[in-house]
């Protein structure tokens, strides 16, 4: 099995889940910039983070032979304090230049609020400016579906944003359907208790189909799974998914949408 991890925050995992992924056929792992689990106290704090996920983890990757790539922003959940934001947005231009970036991201909103929703047009406005990709993060249980909409209004509303090079994830059965709609790709995050279960994940893909679609484990530093793509991937198998279909899912849809950056380029 062949497989790109486009969504996994490797600075939380051992190098036993390294191993693990390469052993399972993993041929990338993409790490957006995320929350640590605590908020940091300074612009200084995500300075050091996005020299983490450009110069170290790369490095870390590489000793288990995985080509490592990462996305820039501030999350949602630390964009309540605007000005914090501004001062870290402000450092992410010097970052994109480094060869592992592939974007800005993840972005979005996490409890809608009027603060969220201002960074996240500034940032929308940063992937605009220097024609990034951008990797979305959407809000959970309640909050997802007036979030996606708010989200997709934000980004219809930035006429220099090409939908096709931007990435919404954490969809489910209810805001996949707008995202495939408004031209854009759609991420399902694979959790074993929370978000999709991989039997739900193969559910939405046999109703709304295997276009523009990507499974992914967003692996961080709480309960998650960092094999949840090839499990996927083998349940896919057991419910009579042909391999060249699973192939597309988990290998060739990701690599269609990263390389529309010049950074994603796999060793041959
Ligand atoms: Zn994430």
């Amino acid at each position: 099995m062949r497989y790109i991890e486009p969504h996994a925050h490797m600075v939380s995992r051992t190098t036993d889940d390294y191993e693990r992924m390469a052993l399972a056929g993993c041929a990338a792992v993409c790490e957006p910039a995320f929350w640590a689990g605590f908020d940091r106290s300074s612009a200084a704090g995500f300075h050091d983070y996005f020299c983490q996920l450009t110069e170290h983890e790369p490095k870390r990757a590489a000793k288990f032979g995985l080509q490592h790539f990462c996305w820039l922003g501030i999350n949602s959940k630390e964009a309540e304090d605007v000005k914090l934001a501004a001062e870290v947005i402000a450092l992410i231009p010097e970052f994109l230049k480094r060869p592992n970036v592939l974007g800005i991201g993840e972005i979005g909103l996490n409890k809608n609020s009027r603060n969220e929703l201002r960074v996240l047009e500034m940032q929308v406005e940063l992937a605009a400016t220097h024609d990034q990709l951008i990797l979305v993060h959407t809000p959970h249980l309640e909050d997802k579906l007036k979030g996606t909409r708010l989200i997709l209004d934000v980004l219809k509303n930035d006429r220099l944003i090409r939908p096709e090079r931007v990435i919404i994830d954490h969809v489910e059965e209810h805001t996949v359907e707008m995202v495939l709609d408004g031209g854009m790709w759609a991420g399902m995050t694979l959790y074993p208790e929370t978000k999709c279960t991989p039997a739900r994940a193969i559910d939405i893909l046999e109703t709304y189909g295997r276009e523009k679609i990507w499974l992914n484990s967003a692996c961080d530093w709480g309960v998650s799974d960092p094999l949840a793509v090839p499990k996927t991937a083998l349940e896919m198998k057991k419910r009579g998914h042909r391999a060249a279909a699973v192939e597309k899912i988990i290998f060739a849809n990701p690599e269609k949408f990263l390389r529309q950056s010049p950074n994603f380029k796999l060793p041959g």
